[in-house]
């Protein structure tokens, strides 16, 4: 078991997927006609039995079968038994004569904490048993004997046997004739990554809406928080199949709606035809700003936008995609903004995501929307990143503007129809886009969708022109219809459009106002402030009436600060005149915990930053209406910036709170957090805090606080973790690997660097699956700036015996290393000086 940096590295073998040859071939071979999966869950908490009866259509030939079980009891074709010893790497081949087979496979599966496959897990709340499976994307052989490509569809029955006090969801409605065992109805044709079942004590909460039978679920000590909003995410999820119905015309055809609220998922949510599985911190147990709210609408409606698109018409091959997702987050947006409460959405989305995709097109790992054109199924795992949905995203809404809604529209119904319990391509997409009247997608697919990298367009202020430069490594030639916001010294913005075409396009720019381009995201491009509108922005953030603009505003000084052309202690001047008069939440949710990172470390005084951002969200709290969740978004950026422990005490007992506002668990767990980062907490203090409410939530906080704190056992308690010698789910090892590296412990952490480098190869070998890439991610050193840092990270990005998904990650958090001293390099007495301390 490796414990320390001294453990030698164990070689990884490269990891590989499925090959879309071998998908090709298999798919020419056969049809499935059916699976019958019977699971019996009751008899082990380590395993369960997996028996899986399959029909099949096939033409004679070699193929194989993909199972990864624990034990294997027996495999029949034709009720002749096969030899099992042939399984290998998780494949058994298979000899096939022309015609009708039966295959049945009687296997013993693992039940797994990686949170793939069937994953158990227990509630450090009360002790309970919680079970949910996740197919995605290769995890469906430790269910059940499948044959693991999207385009093998076939409908499923499921019976479960479960203990007694257990409720059990799947993909199709379900019935519970005795205690302990469910029988489910045959599902309509499903690609085997989509096939789940939610099994466990859950509370269920149910309701109807035109027909469909609506249920949600999540863990017992969770049950009054989900009770708590039901009413909300019911209203919406009506809301939004009212509206899916009208856009797509296609009734939704996979029976019940399920929404499954299940512990420690690795993404945000699974579109499982019928029953869709989030990540349980969205049932909120505290008072959370309405930016997250909307995070949890956009992410309900992107669900349900799978269900046609993706579910009833499914990519042939990985490669595609991207077009779920850019599909889903355009789709998701767009509806919670038309017809649920949060109609600001699109303002939300501008602060949460705009950057993630734009600084992911800009990575050294940047990759064309598009076209990928991965041959490996786990390779293109890699690409679920900013591009595949923020950028996607914003492609389709320009495409959707460009052909009108009706054609955009009429494309995607007749795709669905003609594609329906299918697979298809973009190319398929596109030939209905054509059909139903949109033409030119040759010129469109190379601009904006096989074609990597932002354009960067900037104002030059004297020529009176936008300046557009494509980037150098990926040549382009785009044009962007887009709006220009203008502004006098403390006036209004007024917007003009402009259509930006070759290099240099003439504008016209009233002298001395201010210029955001493209603040309403009309197209996909970096544009940062020129230095006039940087010097005006403080002193127009407090009229600026449009949340778009502001949000516009903030996302053009994140791009320049990126690039190094905007300043530090520039980013921390606008922030103090903006954090006041922020009306939207999303704002602050999103912007403050980036500045913390980025801009306040790297000020000219980080702790003086630091302070002046804490006194203006202090004041804030004190001014915005008692008990509003902008209340609670300023009070959020007061803790993460405060630097007084009394004050910190007495908010932890509720003294001093601004009215309106309780300490809940979560307030309490950042302020501990806070004052571990602070050095003004102990073990013993928040080991007491942990057992006092035991929940998950508190779980995951007390890692991230213990792991915070000034001292080498906090290191080491973290580093544990990292190597796999202390074994913890997702979430507390994500919590110990962020709390870890702390800008105000840089000296205390200067060690560290080479213990990351050099234990990385055996951390990776320690964890599996998805958590795998994300531990190596989770555990850099994002506030190391320096040469020695560099020297020893950089070279992990070509260390062949990294993972491949570990090496692009490590590309990555590179790329932000060096974005970050390039920052120090153009501000070195600024940055000299960041490195005495400062801001946590
Ligand atoms: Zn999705």
């Amino acid at each position: 078991m490796p414990t320390s940096e001294d453990s030698p590295a164990t070689p990884t073998p490269p990891v590989r997927g499925l090959q879309r040859s071998e998908a090709q071939q298999r798919a020419a071979l056969l049809r499935v006609q059916e699976y019958d999966v019977t699971l019996d869950l009751a008899s082990s908490e380590e395993t369960f039995g997996s028996l899986t009866r399959i029909t099949l259509d096939s033409q004679a030939g070699e193929t194989f079968l993909d199972l990864k079980p624990t034990a294997v009891r027996s495999i029949h074709l034709d009720g002749a038994p096969l030899d099992v010893d042939t399984l290998r790497a998780g494949r058994l081949p298979l000899s096939l004569t022309e015609g009708r087979h039966e295959l049945v496979v009687d296997a013993v599966m693992p039940f797994r904490n990686d949170g793939e496959g069937l994953h158990r897990s227990v509630d450090p709340a009360d002790g309970r048993h919680y079970v949910y499976g996740m197919s995605f994307m290769d995890a469906a052989p430790s269910i059940f004997a499948c044959f693991d490509q999207p385009d093998l569809k076939a409908p499923y029955t499921f019976h479960v046997r479960a203990p007694e006090d257990w409720v059990v969801i799947g993909n199709a409605p379900g019935t519970n004739p005795e205690p302990g065992v469910w029988e489910l109805e045959r599902s309509q044709p499903l690609s085997t990554y989509f096939v789940t079942l939610v099994a466990g004590p859950y509370h269920l909460v149910r309701d109807e809406h035109d027909g469909i039978a609506l249920g949600l679920s999540a863990r017992q000590s969770i049950a009054a928080d989900l009770e708590r909003d039901a009413d909300e995410l019911f209203t919406m999820t009506k809301q939004c199949f009212d509206e899916f119905h009208r856009l797509f015309d296609i009734r939704y055809p996979f029976g019940d709606y399920h929404q499954a609220f299940v512990p420690e998922f690795n993404a945000g949510a699974m579109e499982n035809p019928g029953c869709v599985t989030f990540r349980d911190p969205l049932v909120f147990t505290s008072k959370v700003t309405r930016a997250v709210r909307i995070q949890r609408a956009t992410t309900v409606a992107h669900e349900m936008a799978h269900q046609w698109f993706g579910n009833i018409t499914t990519p042939l091959w990985w490669d595609d995609l991207w077009l779920n997702e850019s599909f889903a987050e355009y789709m998701g947006v767009r509806v919670t903004a038309d017809v649920t409460e949060y109609d600001d959405a699109w303002v939300q989305n501008s602060f949460a995501r705009r950057q993630w995709g734009l600084v992911a097109d800009q990575r050294p790992s940047t990759h064309p929307v598009a076209g990928n054109g991965e041959e490996d199924a786990l390779a293109a795992l890699q690409n679920f990143d900013g591009i595949s949905y923020a950028k996607g995203s914003s492609i389709l809404k320009q495409l959707a503007a460009r052909l009108g809604d009706d054609v955009f529209l009429a494309g995607v119904r007749d795709h669905l129809t003609r594609h329906r319990f299918g697979n298809a391509t973009m190319h398929d997409l596109f030939d209905s886009w054509t059909r139903a009247g949109a033409g030119g997608f040759g010129r469109f697919s190379g601009d904006w969708l096989v074609t990597a990298g932002p354009d960067r367009i900037r104002l030059d202020r004297i020529a009176g022109e936008l300046v557009r430069t494509p980037p150098a490594e990926h040549p382009a030639d785009r044009s962007h219809a887009l709006r220009l916001a203008t502004a006098p010294a403390g006036g209004d913005w007024s917007e003009t459009p402009v259509e930006v075409a070759g290099e240099r396009t003439p504008v016209e720019v009233p002298t001395g106002q201010a210029v955001l381009i493209d603040p309403w995201e009309d197209t996909w491009a970096v544009c940062e402030p020129d230095e006039l509108t940087l010097a005006l922005l403080p002193g127009l953030v407090a009229t600026t009436t449009d949340p778009m603009v502001r949000a516009g505003a903030w996302n053009s000084v994140r791009s320049g600060f990126h690039h190094a052309e905007v300043a530090p202690d520039a980013v921390v001047d606008l922030a103090e005149a903006w954090l006041p008069v922020e009306t939207q939440d999303s704002g602050l949710t999103y912007t403050v915990p980036w500045l913390l990172r980025s801009a306040v470390p790297l000020a000219g005084d980080p702790a003086e930053a630091a302070s002046r951002l804490h006194r203006v969200a202090l004041s804030a709290a004190q001014a915005h209406e008692p008990g509003s969740t902008l209340q609670l978004g300023t009070v959020q950026a007061a803790v993460a910036t405060a630097a007084d422990p009394a004050l910190l005490r007495g908010w932890l007992l509720g003294r001093d709170l601004p009215d309106g506002l309780e300490p809940d668990l979560e307030l309490r767990w950042r302020i501990w957090v806070r004052l571990a980062v602070l050095g003004e907490t102990d073990r013993e203090e928040l080991d007491a805090a942990l057992a006092a409410e035991p929940t998950a939530v508190s779980r995951v906080e007390h890692t991230r606080a213990v792991a915070s704190m000034p001292t080498v056992a906090a290191k080491e308690f973290a580093l544990e973790r990292f190597t796999g010698a202390v074994s913890v789910p997702n979430y507390e090892l994500e919590a110990a690997g962020t709390g870890m590296w702390r800008e105000s412990q840089r000296a205390l952490l200067e060690p560290y660097v080479e213990r990351y480098a050099h234990g990385l190869a055996a951390a990776a070998a320690a964890h599996s699956g998805w958590v795998q890439a994300d531990v190596a991610e989770d555990f850099f050193p994002t506030c190391m700036v320096g040469d020695e840092a560099m020297a020893l990270l950089a070279p992990l990005r070509t260390d062949e015996r990294l993972p491949a998904p570990v090496r692009r990650r490590l590309v990555d958090a590179v790329d932000q290393l060096e974005r970050r001293n390039a920052v120090a390099a153009r501000f070195p007495a600024l940055a000299a000086r960041a490195s005495l301390g400062g801001a946590g």
